[in-house]
C-alpha cells in the first residue's frame, strides 16, 4: 500500500492486478526497443527486459470531510469482459480496501474519471443473482458528457455488458450525480478536463495548504507517455485530441511543485514531472 499527503488530504493506492507486459494492445508503439532507451522507466515502470508495467488500482482520497474513491478498477464476477482475464476475478479488493482503512459502507462518494472497464467494476457487486451498488452510502460521480456518450453508444449497440452490469445498476439505485467536467467535489478537489481517451474524462485535482496534486485518470496511461505524448493509446477515442491533452497537461505540470499521481502507474505510482535538458520525465 501507498499513501500520499498533501496538505490535510491523503490519497491512498488501493491494487486490484498489477502486470508487466501483455500491455502492447494498450499502447502499441511502446515496444522493448523503444521504451529501453529511456532508462529513468526502469525499473518501476518498465522492467529489465522492456516490458511495460502497469497497475488496475483504485485511489482514495480522504478529505477533512470527505472520503473518495476514485475509479473502481475491473470488479469480481463480471463476463463478457474483452480481456479475458478481467472475467470473473474473485480477487480480495474489497478486504484490501477496508484494510486500508476505508471500509465499503464508509465511502460517500464514487468518483469515476471515466466510463471504461477498468474504472467502473466496483461500483457494483454480484449479491443473490443481481448486480447492487457496492458503496450503497455514496454519492456516484460520473461526467455528464461521459455518461451520454455510453448511453448512445449502448443504444446503438445493445450489447454492452459494462454498461449494463457497472453503470445503469447504479444509476437505477438513484445515486448517480452527473457533472461537468469542472466540477468542484469539495473544497480542496476539483474535476479537471482532460479530453481525448474519452470524450468526457476528466483528472481529479487536489490543493490543500499550499500544496498540490493531480489524479491522471488515463488521459497518460503509462508514464512513458511523459517522454512521448505522441504515444497514443489504443483506446483513445481522439488520438489526436489526447496527444494535445498529454503535450498540453506536460507542459503545465513540469517543474510544478504538483504530485502527479497515475491512475495506472505501478511501482512508485507517483512523481513530478521534470525538464532535462529538451526532454521531460517524471521523478519518483
Ligand atoms: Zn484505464
Amino acid at each position: 500500500m501507498s499513501r500520499w499527503r498533501i496538505g490535510a488530504v491523503t490519497v491512498t493506492r488501493v491494487v486490484e492486478l498489477e502486470m508487466a507486459g501483455g500491455t502492447r494492445f494498450i499502447l502499441p508503439q511502446a515496444e522493448p526497443e523503444t521504451v529501453l532507451p529511456i532508462g529513468w522507466l526502469r525499473p518501476h515502470f518498465v522492467d529489465e527486459s522492456g516490458r511495460l508495467r502497469m497497475a488496475i488500482q483504485a485511489l482514495v482520497v480522504e478529505t477533512p470531510t470527505r472520503r473518495i474513491i476514485v475509479d473502481t478498477c475491473l470488479g469480481n464476477d463480471k463476463q463478457d469482459r474483452g480481456v479475458p482475464r478481467w472475467n470473473n476475478l474473485q480477487g480480495p479488493f474489497l478486504a484490501d480496501l477496508a484494510a486500508a482503512g476505508y471500509p465499503r459502507q464508509s465511502i460517500d462518494t464514487v468518483l469515476c474519471t471515466h466510463l471504461h472497464v477498468d474504472h467502473v467494476g466496483w461500483n457494483t457487486m454480484l449479491e443473490g443473482g443481481r448486480w447492487v451498488p457496492t458503496f450503497p452510502r455514496a454519492r456516484y460521480l460520473m461526467g455528464r458528457v461521459e455518461f451520454e456518450y455510453w448511453r448512445t453508444q449502448r443504444e446503438h449497440d445493445h450489447h454492452h455488458p459494462v454498461f449494463a452490469d457497472s453503470i445503469a445498476p447504479v444509476f437505477e439505485a438513484g445515486l448517480v450525480d452527473l457533472v461537468e467536467t469542472d466540477h468542484r467535489v469539495a473544497d480542496e478537489i476539483t474535476l479537471a478536463p482532460t479530453l481525448g481517451h474519452t470524450p468526457g474524462h476528466v483528472s481529479v485535482r487536489i490543493a490543500s495548504e499550499g500544496e498540490e496534486a493531480l489524479i491522471t485518470g488515463d488521459f497518460v496511461h503509462h508514464p512513458c507517455q511523459i517522454a512521448r505524448p505522441d504515444w497514443s493509446s489504443s483506446a483513445d477515442t481522439d488520438p489526436d485530441e489526447a496527444r494535445h491533452t498529454r503535450e498540453r497537461g506536460r507542459g503545465e505540470l513540469c517543474d510544478k511543485p504538483v504530485l502527479v499521481i497515475g491512475t495506472h502507474f505501478a511501482g512508485a505510482t507517483a512523481g513530478h514531472i521534470v525538464r532535462d535538458g529538451d526532454a521531460y520525465r517524471l521523478a519518483v
